[in-house]
């Protein structure tokens, strides 16, 4: 772990170690909340008083369902579905879904528990949750895909609505889920609800930039993180892991602001790509074939593919990783420092390890944790319910230049926190605490419930 849990916090830390065994990804998320929250404790005595760190670290509500479907051969498969409803405070609870084997309650919790604080600091009115499912999308075919969702909406649905809980798209969800999912839900419901669901099709109520919003959103942090330090991203050589949808876009940002990508990566390994990475192409194999980064450096002269390995030993001033949980660890954290990367920006949720956070503090690398750096994906869907309930449509220019000051904004409070704090720099710091506080005023103003 990063660090030592403050004893003011030890006996709450210990009490979610007991209620929720098993679950690692959750303990490591709600450990790394809690290390910044000593200092708030020591301010706001009310906080002790009505448990509301306690009462934080429980959810509202937590849904574990039974998923049946039939493949293409007709063989019966059974998955489970999970929504956690963490927190309604600040509005009805937003998050998305991820369909990969990897989903558990553990990996539900851990995210939806930092999601809470995420949209906090996007400033909108949305609470925090997450589902998904440990259904395996890769290798279905369409028709697959479409039966899964619609057995998982059919129970979900009685759960969900635009002032209750709205769920978008995570790994493996993406415009075509949400379609099967919006579509059973209308079916069931008889309501053409456009707000229960964010990241829809552009044609029936989504929202431009949704799809771009989280990588575009990652690079804008940079941005603001290089532009206190009277930096930018010109000639800086920029290393993305991953390449689904906060990778893709992040990747087309970086370039718009001046930076080259020279590599990014899947399951299967990563490609490197000096002359910079060639974004039509990379959109042509991941996001309409389908297919692996490997066909890439195929069709690229300049690139080659390393199977397996560590994406993190090539050398880049800038780290964006975007793919998973825990893909950035210690050892990576330290080859990175010594080939001078300078920041590191989370664009997946909690990708770095925390002895890997700990290697970026002691080597002064400057390191944006997921919840402040990737809120812009949830921000756009908040923007993507604004205008479903005012049944409007913003052009792209506008939905991005809104999303730019969202960033901005989310940056500024982070630092603006970590020096009121007494931790100039520490973003990580700078997040929870500001994300915290947003959350447990409105807690508390709504009395013991
Ligand atoms: N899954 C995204 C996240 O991690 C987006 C959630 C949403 O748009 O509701 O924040």
């Amino acid at each position: 772990m990063s660090g030592e849990v403050p004893a003011r916090v030890q006996a709450i830390y210990d009490e979610v170690l007991h209620r929720n065994p098993g679950e690692t990804e959750f303990h490591q998320a709600v450990r790394e909340v809690l290390e910044s929250l000593a200092v708030v404790l020591d301010r706001h005595s009310e906080y002790t008083e009505m448990k509301t760190v306690q009462r934080i670290c429980e959810p509202e509500r937590q849904i574990i369902f039974r998923v049946p479907w039939q493949d293409d051969r007709g063989e019966v498969w059974i998955n489970r579905g999970f929504r956690v409803e963490f927190n309604s405070a600040l509005g009805p609870y937003k998050g998305g879904l991820r369909f990969h084997p990897s989903v558990n309650l553990g990996i539900v919790k851990f995210l939806g528990f930092e999601q809470i604080f995420k949209n906090a600091l996007t400033g909108m009115p949305i609470g925090g949750g997450k589902g998904g499912s440990d259904f395996d999308p890769k290798g279905r075919s369409d028709a697959e895909i479409m039966r899964f969702c619609q057995s998982f909406m059919t129970e979900l649905y009685r759960h969900l609505g635009e002032y209750t809980d709205v769920p978008a798209g995570d790994i493996g969800v993406g415009a075509r889920e949400i379609g099967y999912l919006f579509g059973q839900y209308k079916r069931i419901t008889n309501r053409y609800e456009s707000g229960v669901l964010t990241g829809k099709g552009l044609g029936w109520g989504g929202a431009l930039v949704r799809t771009e919003a989280t990588g575009y959103g990652a690079a804008f942090f940079a941005e603001a993180m290089m532009d206190v330090r009277g930096e930018s991203f010109d000639g800086r050589r920029v290393v993305v892991s991953g390449s689904g949808n906060v990778a893709v876009y992040g990747i087309e940002k970086v370039h718009q602001l001046g930076g080259t990508v020279v590599a990014c990566s899947d399951s299967g390994g990563y490609v490197v790509d000096e002359k910079g990475i060639d974004l039509d192409l990379l959109k042509q194999v991941k996001e309409f074939e389908r297919g692996r980064i490997s066909d890439y450096a195929e069709r690229r002269d300049s690139a080659s593919f390393v199977a397996g390995g560590s994406i993190w030993d090539v050398p880049c001033d800038v780290a964006i990783p975007s793919a998973t949980q825990n893909e950035l660890d210690g050892d990576a954290a330290a080859v990175l420092g010594r080939n001078g990367c300078r920041y590191v920006v989370e664009g997946a949720n909690m990708p770095a390890t925390p002895s890997a956070v700990k290697a970026f503090r002691e080597a002064g690398v400057l390191f944006a944790p997921g919840k402040a750096a990737n809120a812009g994906g949830v921000a756009t869907s908040a923007l993507e319910m604004q205008q479903n309930a005012s049944r409007d449509r913003w052009t792209f220019e506008h939905s991005e230049a809104r999303l730019a000051d969202i960033m901005r904004d989310i940056h500024a409070r982070c630092h603006e926190t970590a020096e009121e704090y007494g931790s100039p720099g520490d973003l990580v710091l700078g997040a929870n605490v500001a994300g915290f506080i947003q959350v447990a005023e409105a807690v508390h103003a709504h009395g013991l419930i």
